[in-house]
């Protein structure tokens, strides 16, 4: 048997093109502007690394290291990311008429948000090729996660973010050590700004969303998860709050993977994609049967992880969402906020406004019947609700000492 490798990486690919690129130097995205996909050695990984040797190791991400394109263990840099934990929710789930209902919860992760996925993987890979530093717009939580991660490889970390984002996440950035700047605008005005100080110095890559190739790598691995929590079987149905759409694509990049390891058998999951009313580009290209999305005006909606009015890898999410037959759907705040609230007196969780906007997809879609009630479906929550204290509404009484709580009601 060949010995197993750290990483089976072999080639960057162009998602547009198929065409190759050399994945030992630093890319950004390909010849066409498209981004670049991490193919592996997939026939090497299946002779030489086994589901039961991975079920050994340790419990976070690096369990599937052969899939990952770091290659040095020494390279790796970690907080402890990954195996989050894979909830069932028959309380919530008898609610809503779909009792095989699971939450895979990435609120207990390092930074409170799976931003953290593809920060592990993508800062790790960014000190191997040789970066100094790492520079990004951001909606906030991929900032906080990137600039956290670059302190602990010794990176210096550019972020700039609109000055709307939640509030806790310039805290991370700073706390971190992190050069930052608030933008009166949305992310694509922070991106501008970014690529513009990026231009004038030296060693500093720049990492915004599906412009280097291996943020998406860290991110697939909730797809890797989701199986082997299952017993390596496939859930019906995935819903993903949906922005730049890293992890829906990663998602689907890793059931394909894992079906050519032959580590999967059956249907793949439906894929949705979800997002909120006040920013629903690709939504909105699904329904018109487009490819390609159109850059929506004036984005606003509280799931601020998901306000982005055009995303690089759209027409990735949207081939997602076909091939596997499963469908993009949008849902308003009021709808969100009222399942936050739902699911964490059912259940106790405290979801992001991001999160809880697919499990109010989860109500429209068995109230609709796209959803029969009798499947297995993975909500992920993206994040902990800890981060949006603004999303819910405190509206008590403050008693003098010597007054008396009211009676029960
Ligand atoms: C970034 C983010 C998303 C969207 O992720 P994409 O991979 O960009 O689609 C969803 N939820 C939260 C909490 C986020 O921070």
């Amino acid at each position: 048997m060949p010995t197993a490798h750290f990483s089976a990486l072999s080639h960057l690919e162009c998602s547009r093109t198929g065409t190759t690129f050399d994945a030992d130097v630093v890319q950004g995205t390909s010849d066409v502007g498209a981004p670049l996909l991490a193919r592996y050695d997939l026939g090497r990984v299946a002779a030489t690394v086994t589901r039961e040797q991975i079920a050994s190791r340790a419990p976070d991400l690096w369990r599937y290291r052969e899939l990952l394109p770091v290659r040095g263990e020494r390279h790796v840099c970690s907080l402890g990311e990954g195996m989050t934990p894979l909830l069932r929710l028959p309380r919530y789930g008898a609610q809503l008429g779909v009792p095989g209902l699971l939450m895979k919860d990435e609120g207990l992760i390092p930074t409170g948000s799976f931003k953290a996925r593809g920060a592990a993987v993508g800062v790790s890979r960014a000190a191997e090729l040789g970066a100094r530093g790492v520079a990004m717009p951001t909606n906030g939580n991929a900032g906080a996660a990137w600039s956290v991660y670059a302190a602990r490889a010794g990176l210096g970390s550019l972020i700039a973010m609109p000055v709307d984002a939640p509030e806790i996440t310039r805290t991370e950035c700073v706390v971190a050590g992190a050069e930052l700047s608030l933008v009166d605008g949305l992310i694509g005005d922070a991106g501008k700004l970014v690529a513009a100080a990026v231009a004038e110095r030296d060693g500093f890559q720049e990492v915004s969303t599906l412009k280097e190739p291996y943020r998406l790598e860290g991110k697939k691995t909730m797809g890797y998860e989701i199986a082997e929590q299952l017993g390596w079987r496939t859930p019906d149905v995935i819903l993903y709050p949906t922005g730049g759409g890293v992890g829906i694509i990663g998602i689907h990049k890793a059931l394909l993977e894992m079906r050519e390891l032959g580590w999967l058998e059956g249907e793949l999951p439906r894929l949705v994609a979800v997002q909120a009313e006040g920013c629903a580009p690709i939504v909105e290209a699904y329904e018109r049967g487009e490819s390609e999305s159109r850059p929506v005006k004036d984005a606003h909606t509280v799931a601020f992880g998901i306000t982005v009015p055009k995303a690089l890898g759209d027409f990735l999410v949207l081939d997602a969402v076909r091939q596997t037959d499963g469908t993009a759907i949008s849902v308003t705040d009021e709808e969100l906020l009222a399942a936050q609230g739902e699911l964490a007196r059912a259940e106790g969780a405290f979801v992001c406004p991001e999160g809880a906007a697919c499990f109010a997809a989860v109500h429209r879609l068995r109230d609709s019947g796209w959803l029969r009630g009798d499947e297995r479906v993975v909500v992920l929550n993206t994040g902990s609700g800890l981060k949006y204290p603004e999303t819910v509404p405190v509206d008590v009484p403050t008693l003098p000492v010597d007054g008396r709580i009211p009676s029960a009601p």
